[in-house]
């Protein structure tokens, strides 16, 4: 027997940078031990409670013994073709619930497995930066590269994809994008989906669109549909959610949609990993696909009076700020002279706003902050009126 007995991580583990948001947990946990009234804009997470009518569909599915079995691996029929129903009414995207919808146990789920299935080692992953951290993180699982495209505030936030280098793109297999976007808020039209597809086709590159914040928008004009436009099915795959959409973020429910080859190959890593979601949380699910657009309107309408009162707020402190069309975070540019981390401590120690540094997202994101708009307008102008008297 050996005399010490050591647990060693792989080094996939050891590699791994701190995950953004345990990192805010802690600092969280130590403003809050300190007795601070936080006003917490830190993470993407609703506040607001999933509609009743969702609930009580969970309430009653849950009881039948049908659902206490085993799920099927690749989703309830009936889950996959409400989500079939949904896009084609939303997105007048035709899709066959059999081939081309895969449920997810959330859509990080989908998102944290899709490079297991199609990325060898070596095999080079373009990601936005910034981004959602998950992205670069299942490359690095799957052994592949990541090769990091900046969003950057000249380009719409948009990635440059002449900018890509030859050799990466020789060697690419996948890329993610992301619209509406987190963290930039930024909304991508149908010019930048056609050249996507365009660079694909030429590339060979299978597009895995993150379209986590379609629903959530405050115009008249609604956010795109990567499938919407035309030759993005063979090209490509859209991971979607429930969880922002109703509020459901801690059901675990989420779909990919789109190319059929891409949707049976995220499944069979699925089938070998996971067991499915319960059956009585997907039942919930086809309910909240059919919410009434009118209980929609209410949830975008809370979100938009806090957008409206954040964005007012900062600009007439003097802050350089997106005004965002759909998503729920603003992208704040720190005052001159200080970095993301800085401004973030600084809102924290002297106000009790928690955000999240740009940085924390990749590179490109250093000299920006984000704040979500998960606490009610009152808090918000509570915030305001903490940071006049300390910037
Ligand atoms: C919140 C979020 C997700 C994760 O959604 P789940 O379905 O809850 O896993 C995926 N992508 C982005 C960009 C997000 O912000």
């Amino acid at each position: 027997m050996r005399k010490n007995f050591i647990i060693e991580p792989a080094d996939r583990v050891k590699d791994l940078p701190p995950y953004l948001f345990a990192t805010i947990d802690k600092m969280k946990a130590k403003a809050v031990a300190k007795g601070v009234d936080l006003i917490d804009l830190s993470i993407g997470d609703p506040d607001i409670p999933t509609p009743k009518h969702i609930v009580e569909r969970m309430r009653k599915a849950v009881t039948n013994p049908a659902h206490h079995q085993y799920p099927s691996y690749v989703g309830m029929l009936s889950f996959r073709q409400a989500v079939a129903d949904w896009y084609k009414k939303r997105f007048n995207v035709k899709l066959d619930a059999k081939t081309e919808v895969l449920s997810l146990i959330g859509s990080k789920e989908g998102i944290g497995h899709m490079p297991l299935a199609f990325v060898n080692p070596g095999d080079y992953v373009l990601v936005p930066s910034p981004g959602y951290p998950v992205y670069p993180v299942a490359t690095l699982f799957a052994g592949g590269e990541v090769h990091e495209m900046p969003l950057l505030e000249k380009n719409g936030y948009l990635p440059d994809l002449k900018k890509i280098p030859k050799k990466v793109l020789n060697k690419a297999k996948l890329m993610f994008v992301n619209y509406p976007n987190n963290p930039t808020a930024a909304c991508a039209d149908k010019a930048f989906y056609k050249e996507l597809i365009n660079f694909a086709v030429t590339n060979n590159i299978l597009i895995c669109h993150d379209a986590a914040y379609t629903e959530m928008y405050y115009g008249k004009e609604k956010p795109l549909s990567f499938l919407q436009i035309p030759g993005a099915k063979k090209v490509g795959i859209e991971f979607h959610s429930l969880s922002k959409t109703y509020n459901m973020t801690g059901w675990r429910i989420g779909f990919a949609a789109g190319n059929r080859e891409a949707i049976a190959g995220l499944g069979k890593i699925k089938t070998n990993i996971d067991s499915g979601i319960f059956q009585a949380i997907q039942e919930a699910g086809i309910e909240a696909l059919k919410t009434k657009d009118s209980d929609l309107k209410k949830i975008r309408t809370v979100y938009r009076e806090r957008r409206d009162a954040l964005y007012r707020g900062l600009k007439k402190l003097g802050h350089e700020v997106n005004n965002p069309k759909a998503a729920f975070y603003l992208w704040v540019k720190c005052p001159k002279g200080i970095n993301s981390m800085d401004f973030t401590t600084l809102l924290l120690n002297r106000a009790g706003i928690l955000t999240t540094p740009g940085n924390g997202f990749g590179a490109p994101g250093e000299g920006y902050v984000r704040f979500a708009l998960t606490v009610p307008v009152k808090r918000i102008e509570e915030a305001i009126e903490r940071m006049s008297k300390i910037i």
